[in-house]
């Protein structure tokens, strides 16, 4: 059965809700959003109970209304840099302009309005003693809707959109664009629209790229970010976190010239092991109702490939499987110290040293043998310079896990409406590798409305 529409959202996380937020709002078009997951009163991890993965298909944490981060505890950086980079397809204000429109939506529908910034004279002063040491702070003001929350804030959105008169067609994958632009649903039946906006997320993004191959979309490699996760006592952090929740460094380090940056940083958290197909990797949370004494974060060197070779998630993924292979399965776990000194880790200097691990399911080994010599060097130098700003953080105790390493999708070419090569194929967010975070998927999914608007001829206002 063929069913009409005027625009097709393909996903239901903060791209595709903000698209049909916009659309709503703004235009009489009849809007149908379509989702492989459940809706958001549905949706839970078997992990909160089990503390196992149940390889739930689809994933519940992945999929669904609200999409990726649905169920996080979701911290809205509020810039257009960070996260995505709005400053590609407009100027500096409409860019500030539309990330502030994003955060009116998310305050409208319950989004606590205290905004995380430090004070001038705080932010001043860091930024300086940064500065100083050849290093960026990122100031990125905030806000944090908290785990407990996140769900009824997308609830009341899509209620809002429900009650505007989008329609929700859920646990339902899409299995097909047509070159007619004809969207094939896992039930058997089609729609056919006159737009579609494909906002698949991190689950979608191999299934987009196929799409994108039979479509004849012009598609390219992401980068991607190989580095570790440090772990630090977390007094020596309490100084720049009580300034920002998560603060972020950038550095270009001298020896090569390459962008490192600080991300994710855990104060009072708990490192994680991750498991991936044919190799595991490490990434680190806070629990709300448990601290540890510590304090981890991501150090990352951004790595873009280019001829012959353009497939940085392929040599990301043959860095984890060597670091796998070498750490018996789990990942590797080094003291700075003795990777200054070009020895490896063994419990007895571990346990020997100031800083106690969060996690203990790792093999003391030598990162040196696993990291390419320019990520090592990346990581020495980056983390001298780091300890100028915050002492303490490049001590001999310093724990350092590998591999951390960050992949993104496919970037798909789009205008600056994010229209595709196909006439009437819009796409948003993580899965179209436009965005890496709520508040710029969230704009890129409005950027598409407003290319569907500019076409049927609708006014808007910003
Ligand atoms: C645990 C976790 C915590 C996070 N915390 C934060 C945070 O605090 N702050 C922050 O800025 N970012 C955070 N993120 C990242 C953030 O969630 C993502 O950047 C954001 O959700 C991307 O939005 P999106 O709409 O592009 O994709 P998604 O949110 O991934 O949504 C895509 C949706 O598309 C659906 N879909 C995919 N393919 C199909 C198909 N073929 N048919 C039908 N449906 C399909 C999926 O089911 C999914 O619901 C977190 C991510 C995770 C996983």
């Amino acid at each position: 059965m063929v069913m009409s529409a005027d625009v097709v959202i393909i996903g239901a996380g903060p791209a595709g809700l903000f698209a049909a937020y916009e659309l709503a709002e703004k235009s009489s078009l009849k809007v149908v959003v379509v989702d492989m997951g459940r809706d958001v009163d549905e949706r839970e991890c078997p992990m909160e109970k089990t503390g196992r993965c149940m390889n739930c298909k689809p994933c519940n944490v992945m999929c669904g209304v609200g999409g990726a981060g649905g169920l996080s505890d979701g911290t809205l950086n509020l810039r257009p840099d960070i996260g995505g980079n709005l400053y590609e397809f407009m100027s500096d204000a409409e860019a500030w302009e539309l990330v502030r429109y994003v955060d009116s939506i998310y305050v409208r529908h319950g989004t606590p309005d205290r905004l995380y910034k430090a004070s001038g004279k705080q932010e001043e002063e860091l930024s300086r003693k940064a500065a100083s040491a050849g290093i960026e702070f990122v100031q990125i003001p905030q806000r944090h809707i908290g785990s407990d929350h996140t769900p009824e804030v997308i609830k009341s959105i899509a209620e809002h959109l429900r009650s505007r008169g989008v329609r929700f067609i859920l646990k339902t994958r899409v299995e097909e664009i047509t070159p007619e632009l004809e969207v094939v649903l896992s039930s058997g039946e089609r729609l056919k629209p006159r737009y579609v906006i494909a906002a698949p997320g991190r689950a979608g993004a191999s299934w987009m790229v196929e799409q994108a191959q039979r479509l004849g979309l012009r598609i390219r490699h992401g980068p991607i970010d190989v580095g570790v996760r440090v772990e630090v006592p977390a007094v020596i952090m309490e100084p720049v976190c009580s300034i920002n929740r998560d603060p972020k460094f950038h550095i270009i380090t001298k020896t090569y010239d390459d962008f490192v940056r600080t991300f994710c940083v855990n104060h009072r958290g708990f490192m994680v092991k991750e498991h991936y197909r044919g190799y595991v990797g490490v990434n680190g949370h806070c629990l709300r109702d448990k601290k540890s004494e510590n304090t981890n974060f991501a150090f990352l060197t951004r790595i873009e490939l280019t001829e012959p070779v353009e497939n940085s998630t392929e040599y990301g993924e043959s860095i984890a499987r060597t670091a796998t292979t070498l750490g018996g399965g789990n990942p590797l776990i080094q003291r700075l110290g003795d990777l200054r000194r070009g020895r490896r880790s063994t419990w007895k200097r571990i346990n020997s040293g100031l800083v106690h691990p969060t996690l203990r399911a790792v093999t003391p080994g030598d990162i040196a043998m696993v990291m390419p010599h320019r990520i090592v060097t990346n990581i020495l130098e980056g983390l001298e310079r780091l300890d100028r700003v915050i002492p303490g953080v490049a001590s001999d105790s310093t724990l350092l896990y590998a591999p951390e390493i960050k992949y993104y999708a496919m970037r798909v070419e789009v205008d600056r409406t994010m229209e595709t090569s196909v006439e009437n194929l819009f796409v948003a967010g993580d899965g179209v590798g436009v965005s890496r975070g709520l508040v710029i998927a969230s704009a890129t999914g409005v950027l598409a409305a407003r290319g569907v608007m500019q076409k049927e001829g609708v006014e808007w206002q910003a």
